[in-house]
């Protein structure tokens, strides 16, 4: 059987009784012009891997595959999937690498060939934690080219705010500080199967070959999550005991110590986290 004679995912459901889980947050794409339209934001995948978190039944991977992936390492946790996933294995001889188990614990580097990409319609209860490890590596650039990832719609907006907007802190710093993000479409709940309560969104994420402004990573890790853990504070109390005098730095980059997290630039934000650095340094 070919890719494109594989049963329709409704059927393909039924057939392997994957009524969709809550706790697994399982909300499934069944419109294959839509999972097609997911995969080509990632842009030409022909020569590239792409890592899949939760391919439930799959549907976004058969568009990978479609799309041309070189190949997909799919990682998923309900065992039940599994079955489904084999079947579109047989369909890509080759193609599909299946790894079952927790995206949070299992390595999927040796599975992958270099370049890859990223493509997920993440499950919500993980998506945040999975982002911020992809954001924050120990090596920059990291192993992937690309994040294309499917989001509630409030979190991807946080991934692309900016200073001054309620939706921005910790996320839109961190991804920003060495990445080109951008919204690329909405859906409403009516896209997936059972109906979610909030909007989604597809985000891309480029990664850059080197971050926009100098700063120690870990440090401006630190900075902004001090800063918005108290988001409403002045940014000399939420920066109280990071470095002995925190309204020093702070003046010593230009930034008025009564100013709030929300206020800081990207740029600033680098600046303080090599003021801090120096600082501790001393
Ligand atoms: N990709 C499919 C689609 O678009 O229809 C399913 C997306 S559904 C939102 C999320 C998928 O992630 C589910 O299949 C779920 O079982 C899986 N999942 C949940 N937690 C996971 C984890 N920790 N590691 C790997 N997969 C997980």
């Amino acid at each position: 059987m070919s890719l494109s004679s594989l049963p329709p995912l409704r059927e393909v459901i039924e057939t392997h009784g994957l009524a969709a889980r809550k706790s697994l947050g399982q909300n499934f794409l069944l419109d294959l012009n839509l999972t097609g339209k997911i995969a080509r934001q990632a842009g030409d995948l022909t020569d590239c891997d792409v890592l899949e978190i939760g391919p439930g039944p799959g549907g976004l991977t058969r568009a990978l595959l479609m799309e041309g992936a070189r190949k997909v390492v799919a990682i998923e946790t309900d065992q039940r999937c599994l079955p489904a996933l084999q079947e579109i294995s047989s369909a890509a001889p080759g193609r599909l690498e299946i790894l079952q188990g927790d995206a949070l614990k299992i390595d999927p580097l040796p599975a992958l060939g270099t370049p890859i990409k990223v493509v997920a319609n993440l499950p919500y209860n993980v998506g945040t934690e999975l982002l911020v490890r992809w954001l924050t590596p120990k090596e920059w650039p990291p192993y992937w080219q690309s994040l294309t990832l499917m989001f509630q719609r409030e979190v991807a907006q946080r991934i692309v705010a900016q200073p001054g907007s309620k939706a921005y802190g910790r996320l839109a710093v961190l991804a920003q500080f060495r990445c080109d993000v951008r919204i690329c479409f909405e859906l409403p709940p009516q896209a997936f199967s059972p109906p979610p309560k909030v909007t989604s969104a597809v985000v891309h994420i480029t990664a850059l070959p080197a971050p926009r402004f100098a700063a120690n990573p870990k440090i401006l890790s630190e900075v902004v999550a001090r800063a918005f853990n108290q988001r409403r504070k002045m940014l000399r109390a939420s920066l109280k005991g990071m470095v002995p005098e925190v309204e020093a730095v702070l003046e010593n980059v230009g930034i008025d110590p009564k100013r709030r997290a929300e206020t800081l630039s990207l740029e600033e934000f680098c600046a303080l986290s090599e003021a801090t650095r120096l600082a501790r340094a001393k």
